[in-house]
């Protein structure tokens, strides 16, 4: 396939993504559940990123109605393979961190193609990190997660946290082994109650923009929250 075709095909796929209109038009009434870092009761992995510690410590925060669904979705990722854990690669995020990425990935869809502008500009960027005031990690809604084994993460095609259009979940580009394992995670994960997004195949939501969106829901159940407070 040449360069031009290529494009058209993710062009296709990201034609039915979740766009940042359709997140911004749904209202959020929250329901003032708590931010809460994930405990013993998940017995899958926790992975914690670097930048995240000078805002939550050692701990990865997700609203309290998502304990139980990561329990459960662990439970669906081990009854495929013993040897299976989900972990979990990012929850709650600060919003300064959601605006850097933000901004990091806006400037280099901008360098690809300098004509970009406006909202055109920030749907683009959008598809690869959320546009901050609708973002779902701010909220503690969001998880990005991937089913590792002893030996490491088990082929999804990109690692988790690419940048690149084959982590849009539905690419026809990968590997039939790891197209196969995006479904498994996929499923275990609508199974417990998150919805999907298609452009980042690791990421997943409940209660926030993005999954009203994707369940058609009158209204968002969390709103983006501040840091919480780790002493
Ligand atoms: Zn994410």
């Amino acid at each position: 396939m040449s360069k031009v075709e290529l494009n058209e095909v993710y062009e296709a796929l990201a034609d039915k993504f979740i766009t940042y209109k359709d997140m911004s038009g749904r209202p959020v009434k929250d329901d003032g559940s708590k931010l809460v870092p994930i405990g013993e009761e998940f017995t899958g992995k926790i992975h914690i990123l670097e930048d995240y510690r000078l805002y939550t410590g050692d701990h990865v925060f997700v609203r309290e109605a998502l304990i139980p669904m990561l329990v459960k979705a662990q439970a669906e990722v081990k009854a495929i393979h013993p040897d299976y854990d989900l972990e979990i690669y990012c929850g709650y995020r600060s919003l300064d961190i959601q605006k850097s990425n933000f901004e990091r990935i806006t400037k280099l869809e901008l360098e690809a193609d300098p004509t970009l502008e406006g909202d055109k500009l920030k749907e683009r960027a959008h598809r690869f990190s959320a546009a901050p005031d609708v973002a779902g990690h701010p909220t503690g809604g969001a998880v990005d997660v991937q089913i590792v084994t002893p030996e490491g993460p088990i082929d999804f095609g990109t690692p988790i946290h690419s940048y690149a259009k084959d982590t849009y979940t539905l690419s026809p580009f990968i590997s039939k082994e790891a197209w196969h394992n995006r479904q498994l995670l996929r499923a275990c994960m609508l199974k417990v109650g998150f919805a999907p997004l298609d452009s980042e195949w690791w990421h997943f939501s409940y209660g926030d923009r993005e999954w009203a969106a994707y369940f058609n829901k009158p209204h968002a159940l969390f709103t983006q929250l501040p840091v919480p407070n780790i002493e």
